[in-house]
């Protein structure tokens, strides 16, 4: 209203214009909602409407989408929108002037409203009925308000007025519609006023060059070859990420609906991240309070409107025909064109005004709070001037400019104005690139915005239809149509969830809280705002826009076109990325991993390493992080604490309903928090009778939730299922769990949340220390959620919403709850360490008892060392969290002291319970049947719930006999009359009753007829309130009257009749009966699915009033079943009220049943169809289990039950029942799986025997992702068979053709799950290089090779090395490998690649400038290549120095031809880099021929990156004698004379007819085997010290370590082949060498050994086995036990330091070494390791490096010149190199 004050004259009022201004404001400040209401509904009276017209205003019906208002009614309310916006949210106003009295209700009508008219003229309404007792023959109508109808009585005329004549006595007031049709201005009209070139949409990147993507400089185009590309640094600098675009953007503009999620999220808060973050993302969506209840966006879609006027508004205190002059928006976002309009138009009398929103980046980050000022002042200049829209547009962004926040900008514009009380004077939109996903719209709208035009975001869009793209081949109008629906229809989602259905409403409305903004940034942009911790100011806003700025526009130069280059930023915000700039998660996967092995193995150790790194992971996410226990308290023994004991009970799980996760999963959690004495929670409605019913003995069945769920009355929630809680939880709102889905920013963490909600909290708890927090917080009972699922084998894939679960866990698939392995035992292991810690913290602060530890916040202080970690973290300020409860009330009880008096004594089941003694027996056959009569008073509420509960305790869910009680009631039922009335009850009620009856209604029968002394009318009148059978699930109504609106919505099985209904009757119901015998409201059946309604319809007007779902299904009752069923329903119903109209209905029934129409959802008569045919299918199938000697359970439900219970001891919890079954065939083990499961039964366990069956490729390229891991088997590509390639040198690897390659791959591909949290991806346990291995499966599985190959550049510069070599830890870390095999990801790589080079992808990209700084590398292996790479990218001049006479180190000779083939790969690679700029030098043995110093102070920086080259040596006895050689010395000497002459030049040690031992075994040994086999050796033997590894993980190396089983590799197989038996010995020592008189090899003594744990050390060392010695003949020895070290010539010159197993000293992430500007990285520095961790050094090492020479050298830009190349070591001028060549031997 202040913003209105500006325009008001208050004409009416007759004041002068001091008087006036000393009215003002005339809203409070500090005036509740009603209070604002009131104001405005005075003033607008005052000045002249009258009450009922300013009601009409200011509370309209929801005209929008209604076809059947009348059109001078919609004109009404539509002039009213140009005036105001509604007060939206559900109420119920009564109002008077004196003259008029009246009430009205919110358009949703979810309040009730309920009058009596008396036949002598009284007046008689309220919320409730039955507030004054008036004789029925007294009374002449009966009704209730309806949703934004107004009740009106006017004295003067003495009479109610009926709302449709008030309405169209305003309506007509005055020629509203052609006003509007004059003065209204539609966008439409914009667009035709401005000409088409003005109009044109502006593109950043011409369109002609954005698609397809153009060639590039060097006549390559991307290697992605997306128009995206070209978009690169607006993306960057916008904060823009792949996930945002693929995960969030893509979709909508696909499918026009937001894209679901689902775990929650767990990563950092923005006020903590040290990523730059967008002020967006430190705004919390407030959400709907129990008074202000969600609704349904979709199925009341009818009172939901985005539609808006905007733009200048008039005087609200008058209405003229300029009111109605402003700008008709259907919803808020503009298209390109719409806002070009905009911008240029001069069109009646308006004109707009563009205000840049960007400022200089020369000014720093202080220039962000300068343009702020800028910014406002220019708006507040061009209303002065006369604009009347104003556009803050950020498209002025540049090299030299960033943008200011568009919501920064407009939240400071629009509050300006407000204050100056010029906002109503102008409408106000934004263009900006900043704005993309639902939450920033919402919060652009919610701080005021009129519009927006994401104009990057539609570009982006626009751009990503070229050929490979996500959106290739869709129509451009078509992705910006459905990219808009889909932001359209979220913002009606969060919208519905605060219970607002208009966007005028929510527009402005500022329902967030901003967490960790200080609080001059709320003042100046967002006031009124609240913001509880401080936090960022300007100078951090400023600084993070600028980080971002600088990401797009950076100094740096990399090589175009390169994937580096072209890597849109992908820092994992939702799912889990690897690497330095990353999003931290809590659910990080090494805290995962440790949490599961901790949990599993009750391992203490391993649990306080997982609590330390969710702790230190917290600091950087949780607002807990930065809190710590004060150091001054007191501690006490830990034995003076409670017992975990004690603490566990206050432990309860998350609502999670069985239904989003298994049942296996629900019922592990359930049997767990039972036998510990904590609580499950059912979730969402609904748990089985074998789950709920006790043991026979009376205990408690140990599968039930303690803690039920009731969720918008879902099904499933019965009278027994309340029965048997300990504790009912209600819920409100969506929560994020499994398969739950997010909309917008939307939930508060633990710590902010706490304050005000009630003792129980949850939030991530997951250790001891977050429990203590919460408890001083004040908490008193802990709701855990993710933590215990993952103790059960959740791998937070977050697909639970896509129903494949892999471990079984968050899905309903048989086949995967098959493969659920959770155990209770993990569960109650995790819960009380998690209580053993919390106990360590009381003691150390004096605690004894948890309650007295509840809300005591002073023990807590903000944690100065992490405080001071970090800038960003310097505003935040906790105190107000860190109030103490007990100072804001002093001596209040700070925990719960008594429980909660629901106030059941004053009930009539009180009295009715009593009364039915002698049908509340324990056996079914004593019971006998009871009828009573009572008086029911409206204060009697809940009418027979108690007395059914009696019954489901003694009977469960089957009740008692129909009819066993019968008690007729006569008045005024309070609310909930017969709510969960159970079977065996009936109640009978001579009067009428409120809201709710038959809630939940459970099997019992409910009769309302209005009593027999009435003379109204009963189908005119209203009989019973709102939503009366909600939620029902069994049972019978016969209610003789009307009842109020929502109807029988959510009923899954009740049968209802009812002579009237208002609106939303029957939504969303799924089953049972509804028969209306009278008039029904609007959007009757809205998401209806099941279940049947008869509606009476003689003047065929339903169709209109139905719902659009419904309309088009409407169908004749005609079929024999169904005019059966209406005709006994009707009967039923004159016997139970004696209904005239039922009755009158039978007299002429042929014809009467012909006015009847019927709805019976489509997919329902599918549905029951389906059902007929399975179930004879199912009974063939039957007897072929029965016949296959298959048990047949769970025909018995209550044998079940028995049998479960039984089992459930809590010492010893129950397997699955499926174990019982004995395998047939893979055919009928599945259908014998998908038969338990849909009885309900549990299947874990259950072999998977059609596995094995399962195909590994499907010929046409059509395999299922979704499902891929199910229906296909693994299949890495094969070798060629070993008789073929025992005969040669070249790659074991087999090669196949393109097409079949690319067909095995799109199945082998379809196998990976992209999870949330892809644990290959981690470097703890998975791939070193963090390949990005989720996304180049999905794209080789799109057959988008090419933006696959991009991917995998990103993080790997040699996939060709590591595709051959690697052991690939990743497919041992990868989630399938759990219980499956694992997805084929080498292959998949190593194909990227292959298919690359083939393509003709791989051709040299240089870098287009130099930078003019030298960096030498020393050694030319993976670590040293890899540095090379990157630094040469970077524009580095790159020279790298290798003593040997070829490139490539291990890749060259170490590793052998057969497994990387040497000319075709390592040195075509070596070209490419020499193409591209590198210069290596060949023979160039550093400090040896080349002189080290020298090349230190020739270059810039020096990389040393020599390898571990030292071999380990076997000190025995005979080790001198001929014949025996290093590994190495055999493999190298092989391969140089192979590449030289074909092994023509004898220059290598032949193994040919020779008796060969290998000792050692890994990758090199098996390569000396392999080699031996090839040289035709007589015997090969290879001996290992270690025992043969197991076949499957052994305990202490769980997933996802690296499986250390035993395996065959490509030399085994060929030895097995050429010598008849594997080639290995395990657990044997080699004692000693033994030979000839010349000195040669003759044999190896061996002995075997077991391996024993030393005393004294702890170590496991050999032990000799007494008997075991043997004697090997051997001609030749290879000693392949690895490398202890780099040599030392380096070190010493350079005088570096070594570590104390003497590798250069260098820390890894900066790999500096001692000596300023010489690095080291690679097996040098860590040791021996494998290839992808030396390339992974190597390409931190350049970055550190590149870092490095940025301080040192400073940037030149120099034109390239082409400088690569292979060269001699002459040319470094030293003494010519000593000769590498062996002699031969
Ligand atoms: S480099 Fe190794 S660990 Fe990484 S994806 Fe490739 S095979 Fe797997
Ligand atoms: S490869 Fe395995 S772990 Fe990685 S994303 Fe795919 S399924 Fe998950």
């Amino acid at each position: 209203m202040r913003s209105r004050e500006g325009v008001m004259a208050c004409k009416g009022l007759g004041v002068p214009e001091e008087v006036l201004q000393a009215i003002y404001p005339i809203v409070p400040a500090t005036s509740s909602d009603t209070g604002a209401f009131d104001s405005v509904l005075e003033l607008l009276t005052m000045c002249g409407r009258d009450i009922p017209e300013v009601m009409m205003m200011l509370v309209p019906e929801a005209w929008q989408n209604d076809p059947l208002m009348p059109q001078e009614k919609k004109d009404f309310y539509m002039m009213a929108s140009c005036l105001m916006e509604p007060w939206d949210g559900p109420a119920l106003l009564s109002f008077t002037d004196g003259r008029y009295i009246g009430a009205t209700l919110d358009r949703n009508g979810l309040r009730p409203g309920r009058y009596y008219v008396t036949k002598d003229g009284r007046v008689v309404m309220g919320s409730e009925v039955g507030v004054v007792d008036i004789k029925p023959e007294d009374i002449k109508k009966k009704g209730r308000l309806m949703p934004g109808n107004i009740f009106l009585v006017d004295f003067d005329e003495h009479r109610v007025v009926e709302d449709k004549e008030m309405k169209e006595r305003y309506a007509r007031r005055q020629p509203y519609g052609e006003w509007l049709s004059r003065q209204v201005v539609t966008l439409k009209e914009v667009l035709g006023s401005v000409p088409e070139g003005v109009r044109q949409p502006k593109f950043l990147v011409p369109q002609n060059a954005a698609l397809p993507a153009p060639a590039s400089s060097n006549g390559h185009g991307p290697l992605e070859g997306a128009g995206l590309l070209s978009l690169l640094e607006p993306l960057k600098m916008f904060g823009y990420t792949r996930e945002g675009l693929e995960m969030l953007m893509v979709p909508m503009a696909k499918t026009g609906a937001e894209p679901l999620g689902s775990m929650g999220n767990d990563s950092a808060l923005a006020a903590l991240s040290d990523r730059p973050k967008l002020p967006f993302e430190y705004f919390k969506q407030l959400f709907a309070q129990v008074t202000n209840p969600a609704i349904d966006p979709f199925r009341e879609a009818v009172v939901t409107s985005l539609r808006c006027f905007v733009g200048p508004s008039g005087d609200v205190t008058e209405t003229t025909e300029s009111h109605a002059h402003r700008l008709d928006l259907a919803q808020p976002v503009l298209k390109l064109e719409e806002m070009e309009a905009i911008k240029a138009m001069d069109y009646r009398g308006w004109k707009t005004q563009v205000i840049d929103t960007t400022f200089p980046v020369s000014e720093g980050p202080g220039g962000l709070r300068t343009a702020l000022d800028r910014i406002a002042a220019e708006a507040e200049a061009g209303v002065a001037a006369g604009y009347s829209f104003l556009v803050l547009s950020d498209r002025n962004f540049g090299p030299e400019r960033a943008p200011v926040s568009s919501l920064l900008a407009l939240g400071c514009v629009h509050h300006h104005l407000v204050h100056l009380k010029l906002r109503s004077r102008v409408g106000l939109f934004v263009e900006s690139g900043e704005a993309r996903e639902l939450h920033q719209f919402c919060t652009l709208m919610g701080y005021g915005a009129d519009g927006v035009c994401p104009y990057l975001a539609f570009e982006a869009l626009i751009s990503m239809q070229h050929n490979n793209g996500p959106l290739a081949g869709r129509d451009r109008n078509a992705i910006i149509d459905a990219y808009i629906k889909g932001i359209d229809v979220g913002i009606l989602k969060v919208m519905s969830k605060m219970g607002i259905s208009t966007l005028a409403s929510y527009k402005g409305a500022q329902i967030f809280e901003a967490l960790g903004l200080n609080d001059e940034v709320v003042g100046k942009c967002f006031q009124g705002t609240a913001t509880r911790i401080a936090g960022a100011g300007f100078q951090q806003l400023g600084a993070d826009a600028l980080k971002l700025h600088n990401n797009a526009y950076n100094v740096h130069v990399l090589a175009e076109d390169t994937a580096d280059a072209h890597a849109i930023p992908h820092p994992g915000e939702y799912h889990y990325r690897a690497g330095k700039d990353a999003e931290l998660h809590l659910n990080d996967p090494e805290a995962m991993a440790t949490l599961q092995a901790a949990s599993q193995g009750n391992n203490r150790a391993l649990f306080k390493a997982y609590s330390e790194k969710s702790t230190q992971l917290s600091r950087q996410i949780h607002l807990r992080g930065l809190l710590r226990f004060k150091r001054t308290a007191q501690s006490i023994p830990l034995d003076e604490v409670e017992p975990a004991a004690e603490i566990v009970k206050r432990f309860v799980t998350g609502a999670m309903s069985y239904g989003s996760i298994s049942l296996e999963a629900h019922t592990t959690l359930a049997l767990a928090m039972n036998t510990m004495g904590g609580k499950s929670n059912s979730g969402e409605g609904g748990e089985n009778e074998r789950r709920i019913s006790p043991a026979p003995d009376g205990t408690k069945n140990p599968f039930r939730s303690a803690i039920k769920q009731v969720a918008s009355g879902r099904f499933g929630v019965t009278a027994n299922y309340l029965t048997n809680a300990d504790e009912l939880q209600i819920k409100v709102a969506q929560g994020a769990k499994p398969g739950c889905a997010e909309q917008s920013s939307a939930y508060l963490p633990m710590e902010a949340s706490l304050r005000v909600k009630s003792m129980q909290v949850d939030g991530q708890l997951r250790t001891g220390r977050d429990v203590a927090i919460a408890t001083l917080l004040g908490a008193e009972e802990y709701g855990f959620s993710t933590a215990p699922l993952i103790t059960m084998g959740c791998i937070m894939m977050r697909k639970c919403h896509t129903n494949t679960c892999p471990v079984g866990i968050a899905t309903q698939d048989p086949v995967l709850r098959a493969k659920f392995a959770g155990e209770p035992e993990s569960v109650i292991n995790f819960f009380f360490m998690v209580a053993e810690e919390m106990r360590e913290i009381m003691a150390s602060l004096g605690f004894t008892k948890v309650d007295d530890m509840v809300g005591r916040a002073d023990m807590l202080e903000m944690d100065s060392e992490v405080i001071n970690s970090s800038p960003k973290l310097a505003g935040i300020d906790l105190s107000r969290l860190l109030l103490p409860a007990g100072s804001l009330r002093p001596g209040a009880m700070q925990y719960c002291v008594s429980k909660q008096d629901h106030g059941l004594d004053t009930g009539l089941d009180v009295h009715l319970i009593p009364m039915c003694q002698s049908a509340l027996v324990d056996k079914r056959e004593d019971v006998e049947p009871v009828y009573l009569e009572m008086e029911v008073l409206n204060t009697h509420r809940a009418v027979g719930t108690t007395l059914s509960h009696e019954v489901s305790k003694r009977c469960g869910e089957a009740g008692l006999p129909r009819n066993t009680i019968h008690a007729k009631l006569t008045g005024h039922a309070g609310q909930s009359l017969g709510a969960w009335l159970c079977n065996g009850i009936t109640l009978e009620l001579e009067g009428d009753a409120n809201d709710y009856v038959g809630k939940g209604l459970s099997g019992g029968i409910i009769a309302v007829y209005p009593p027999k002394a009435s003379t109204f009318k009963p189908e005119e009148n209203i009989i019973v309130g709102n939503v009366c059978l909600y939620g029902a699930t069994e049972g019978e109504v016969y209610f003789r009257g009307m009842a109020a609106e929502r109807f029988c919505v959510r009923n899954s099985g009740a049968r209802a009749v009812v002579e009237g209904v208002g609106d939303h009757a029957c939504e969303y119901m799924t089953g049972g009966v509804a028969v209306i015998l009278g008039e029904t409201g609007k959007n009757f059946g809205a998401g209806m699915s099941g279940g049947v309604a008869y509606v009476y319809d003689p003047k065929k007007k339903f169709k209109l009033l139905c719902n659009k779902d419904v309309a088009e299904a409407l169908l004749p009752v005609e079929a024999d079943t169904n005019v059966r069923q209406l005709k006994s329903i009707l009967q039923q119903h004159v016997k139970m009220t004696g209904s005239d109209v039922a009755r009158k209905l039978l007299i002429n029934w042929d014809r009467e049943r012909q006015n009847f129409a019927m709805v019976f959802p489509l997919e329902y008569r599918r549905a029951l169809a389906e059902m007929e045919a399975t179930a004879k299918a199912e009974a063939a199938e039957q007897a072929l289990l029965a016949s296959a000697g298959a048990k047949s359970k769970g025909s018995d439900a209550f044998e079940e039950l028995k049998r479960m219970a039984t089992r459930a001891s809590v010492a010893n919890p129950p397997k699955a029942i499926a174990t019982d079954y004995q395998p047939q065939t893979p055919e009928l083990d599945r259908k014998f799986l998908e038969r338990e499961a849909a009885q309900g039964l549990p299947v874990k366990g259950m072999k998977l025997t059609w596995n094995e069956s399962r195909p590994t490729v499907l010929p046409s390229k059509n395999a299922d992702k979704r499902r891929g891991f199910v229906e296909y088997a693994r299949k890495p590509m094969p070798y060629r068979p070993p008789e073929e390639r025992v005969r040669d040198w070249k790659e074991v690897h087999a090669k196949i053709s393109p097409d079949s390659r690319g067909e095995l791959l799109h199945t082998q591909a379809a196998r990976c799950m992209e999870c949330g949290t892809p644990f290959c991806h981690q470097t703890a346990s998975g791939c070193p290089l963090s390949n990005r291995i989720p996304e180049f499966n999905e794209l080789v599985h799109q057959g988008d090779w090419r933006s696959a190959l991009d991917r995998l550049l990103e993080t790997n510069n040699f996939p060709e090395f590591t595709g051959r070599v690697c052991p690939a830890p990743c497919e041992g870390a990868c989630v399938l490998g759990i219980n499956e095999n694992p997805v084929s990801i080498k292959t998949i790589e190593n194909s990227i690649i292959d298919k690359a080079f083939e393509e003709g992808w791989m051709v040299p990209r240089p870098p287009s400038h130099r930078t003019g700084a030298k960096v030498a590398i020393v050694g030319s292996g993976p670590a040293g290549l890899a540095a090379a790479d990157q630094l040469n990218k970077m524009g580095h001049e790159v020279t790298v120095f290798e003593r040997s006479d070829r490139i490539g180190g291990l890749m060259m000779y170490g590793v052998p031809n057969m497994k990387t083939d040497k000319l075709d790969v390592v040195q075509r690679r070596v070209d490419l880099m020499a193409a591209e700029g590198v210069k290596f030098v060949v023979n160039a043995n550093v400090g040896t021929n080349v002189d080290l110093k020298g090349l230190q102070q020739n270059h810039d920086a020096l990389l040393l990156a020599a390898g571990s080259t030292r071999p380990r040596d076997l000190s025995a006895e005979g080790r001198e004698l001929q014949g025996i050689h290093f590994a190495m010395e055999f493999l190298t000497a092989n391969t140089r004379s192979l590449l030289d002459s074909g092994l023509a030049d004898g220059n290598y040690i032949s193994a040919a007819g020779k008796k060969v031992v290998v000792i050692g075994g890994g990758d090199t040994g098996t390569d000396c085997i392999g080699t031996s086999v090839r040289h035709g050796a007589t015997s090969v033997v290879n001996l290992e010290l270690m025992p043969r590894p197991p076949d499957t993980r052994a305990p202490g190396n769980a997933w996802p370590q690296w499986p250390r089983i035993f395996r065959v590799d490509y030399g085994h197989a060929e030895a097995a082949l050429t010598y008849g038996q594997d080639p290995r010995k395990y657990s044997v020592m080699t004692r000693r060498f033994v030979g000839d008189e010349q000195g040669k090899l003759k044999g190896v003594e061996i002995v075997g050994v077991k391996m024993e744990r030393d005393a004294q050390t702890g170590q496991f060392r050999p032990m000799e086995i007494p008997g075991t010695v043997q004697m090997l003949e051997a001609d030749l020895v290879f000693l392949a036990m690895g490398f202890l070290g780099p040599e030392a010539t380096l070190a010493e010159q350079l005088d570096i330091a070594r570590d104390e197993r003497s590798n250069f000293k260098a820390a890894f992430g900066d790999f500096a070494t001692s000596v300023p500007g010489v690095f080291a990285a690679g097996d040098c520095r860590r040791g021996q390791s494998l290839v992808v961790w030396a390339i992974r050094e190597g390409r931190d090492a350049a970055k550190s490096i590149d870092g490095f020479l940025e301080s040192r050298v400073g940037r030149q830009l120099l034109a390239n010149d082409v400088m690569g190349g292979i060269t001699d070591v002459s040319a470094y001028s030293l003494p010519a190199a000593p000769s590498r060549r062996l002699a031969a031997v």
